[in-house]
């Protein structure tokens, strides 16, 4: 069991601080990724906020998008806002142009990209898209053609997803059937297809998350960004692994 830490600033939304519930999202930091050895060899890490706004509402912020920062996921000490980057993001076919915001760890001289919920790291697509996708792959009788054309994207691009499903199956499977247990979710037996299970292994751990208060918004593929830290069909990274305030959720390793 870990123990979730709620930020330690201002309430969101006109939330009364002291209503707020422990394992209400929006006061949550995770983040996933390599922590392992020198701080100064570690790329920097992305923190997926749990952000419910559409693409269209989080692209007309522009620069002002307006969110409580996390503590520094390595001492944490409350972090500073840092500037930020351009990047893009597609949704139904269409690119739009979004501001990332940065946050910095004086202490720690780090600075940490702070990722909405519907991005995935290194990937243009946004997670709803890229997971209503996978799951029309696994579930469908269709396979991959007709979810890209859902999608709005090139054959390719789904089939490339559906490629490092595949890759990364038992490893997500273990991961997020583990989570699903650990908030009180049910012990699922497996499925044998490994994309299926995958799949069927992240909606059980949304489904257990729902049963606290504000998960349900988010929906089941920001909530895997959420705790993936963005890297759920990463290339190079290791198992997917939650961090909640000092707390890391370690999966068993298949
Ligand atoms: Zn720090």
């Amino acid at each position: 069991m870990f123990v979730h830490r709620v930020w330690p600033a201002r309430g969101l939304n006109g939330e009364d601080r002291g209503s707020l519930y422990a394992r209400d999202p929006s006061r949550l930091s995770l983040v996933a990724g390599s922590q392992e050895g020198s701080k100064a060899v570690l790329p920097p890490m992305a923190i997926v906020w749990p952000c419910t706004l559409s693409v269209d509402e989080y692209a007309a912020c522009g620069r002002e998008v307006d969110f409580e920062l996390p503590e520094c996921p390595e001492c944490s000490a409350p972090m500073g806002s840092w500037w930020g980057y351009e990047r893009y993001v597609r949704q139904g076919g269409v690119d739009r142009k979004i501001w990332i915001r940065r946050a910095r760890c004086k202490a720690c001289r780090v600075t940490h990209a702070l990722l909405p919920a519907f991005c995935l790291t290194n990937r243009l697509d946004t997670a709803d898209v890229i997971g209503d996708a996978l799951e029309a792959v696994v579930e469908g009788p269709g396979g991959v053609r007709p979810a890209a054309e859902t999608a709005g994207v090139p054959y390719t691009t789904a089939r490339g997803w559906a490629r490092r499903l595949v890759a990364r199956a038992q490893e997500l499977s273990v991961a997020f059937f583990a989570l699903a247990v650990d908030l009180g979710g049910p012990v699922v037996s497996a499925g044998s297809d490994g994309a299926r299970r995958a799949v069927s292994a992240i909606g059980t751990a949304w489904s257990a998350a729902c049963s606290f208060p504000g998960w349900v918004g988010i929906g089941r593929w920001r909530f895997a960004s959420c705790v993936s830290g963005g890297s759920l069909l990463a290339v190079n990274t290791n198992s997917p692994w939650l961090v909640v305030g000092r707390r890391r959720f370690m999966p068993p390793v298949p």
